[in-house]
């Protein structure tokens, strides 16, 4: 893919950069540029250029803004101690986007186009990149929307695919806290046929209503049900669950209406080296209540690119609390295990590290 580069004339100078990285918070810094490539079904994927990073103008009558038609990613660059910038198998991020785009019925991106677009943008602001004291990272959202201006329900015929990046504070300031879950018994996230699966702004859109009730609870994230029954475990807002057995056994929520998370893939790959036996099935909330009050359950965590991996905490419902399980052991040696990788301090066993 050709990609052209117009520099931003006004970068941020390097006091006001070291400023912003010594505290970036979360998507609230942008970097000095941003990368477009446009869509056409005469002339495919072109125009795929890199410009200073600036508001976009859209028609009112903009597709993406009356019907919904986008998709997303979200991953992450890393400085190791040399240097160097890497990002975690970016390949995945790439296949899923494909996936969403199949179900948002829009064009497919090829996978090393995605790569490219990407590798792009970070080595142009590579000096976003914070170092990795802190465990501090550039955020990277790929997004493709209906950029069609047309008042109709169908897939649009002008997409247009974006990456912006922002520098990322540590998840956890002041150590690693478990996530307490407010379990939504009105609201589910997506059923049969639906978007689940997608990375798509809908599906985000449908967790607001629960995750309002869930910050008025005084809980972090909220736990999705199956749409069916409201018994089995979906997900949470924006992380996969897992279970941790007596036997050393895990349980994961099997794919279907959740996100298949890339930090999900890579731990049921990771925690099957270190000899667990990992299932994907389904995993009710009965399953989840009656093994943290009889010892069967001795760990759960939640993963994503956001935080990683996390312990969870309580498990608050309008029917009562299910306390944590006292355990974080595996969930802490896992947790070390991706987060050394993707920071250089551990060694690569899998493959997984890209080089930008
Ligand atoms: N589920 C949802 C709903 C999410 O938004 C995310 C974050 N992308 C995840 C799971 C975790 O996915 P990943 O490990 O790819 O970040």
């Amino acid at each position: 893919m050709q990609i052209s580069t117009t520099a931003n004339p006004t970068p941020v100078d390097d006091a006001r950069l070291a400023e912003i990285l010594a505290n970036p918070g979360f998507g609230t810094y942008f970097t000095d540029h941003m990368l477009t490539v446009e869509w056409t079904p005469d002339a495919g994927w072109h125009a795929a250029r890199i410009e200073p990073y600036g508001p976009l103008t859209l028609d009112p009558a903009t597709a993406v803004l009356h019907y919904a038609q986008e998709t997303f990613e979200g991953m992450k660059a890393y400085r190791h101690a040399d240097g160097s910038v890497w990002t975690f198998r970016p390949e995945q991020n790439a296949a899923r986007m494909v996936r969403s785009s199949q179900r948002l019925a829009f064009p497919e991106l090829p996978v090393d186009d995605f790569v490219e677009c990407v590798d792009a943008l970070v080595r142009t602001d590579r000096r976003w990149v914070p170092d990795s004291e802190g465990e501090k990272s550039l955020y990277l959202r790929p997004f493709m929307f209906a950029s069609e201006t047309f008042l109709g329900v169908r897939p649009a015929q002008h997409v247009t695919f974006m990456v912006i990046a922002s520098p990322a504070g540590a998840y956890f300031k002041g150590g690693i806290k478990p996530v307490n879950l407010w379990l939504s018994e009105t609201f589910t996230r997506a059923g049969r046929g639906g978007m689940g699966a997608a990375k798509t702004g809908g599906n985000y859109a449908a967790s607001l209503a629960a995750q309002r009730e869930a910050i008025e609870q005084g809980c972090d994230q909220v736990v999705f049900l199956d749409d069916q029954e409201f018994r089995y475990i979906e997900e949470l807002g924006g992380m996969n669950l897992f279970f941790v057995h007596a036997d050393g056994s895990i349980v994961t929520p099997e794919t279907g209406t959740i996100l298949e998370g890339i930090t999900r893939a890579s731990i049921i790959e990771l925690a099957g080296k270190l000899g667990h036996a990992v299932e994907e099935r389904k995993f009710s909330l009965d399953e989840w209540r009656q093994g943290v009050a009889s010892g069967q359950i001795t760990e759960i965590f939640a993963c994503g690119t956001a935080a990683v991996v996390t312990p969870v905490g309580e498990l608050r419902s309008p029917h009562g609390v299910t306390p944590a399980p006292a355990s974080t052991e595996l969930t802490m040696r896992i947790r070390e295990a991706l987060v050394g990788m993707q920071f250089g301090r551990a060694e690569d066993t899998f493959g997984w590290m890209h080089r930008v």
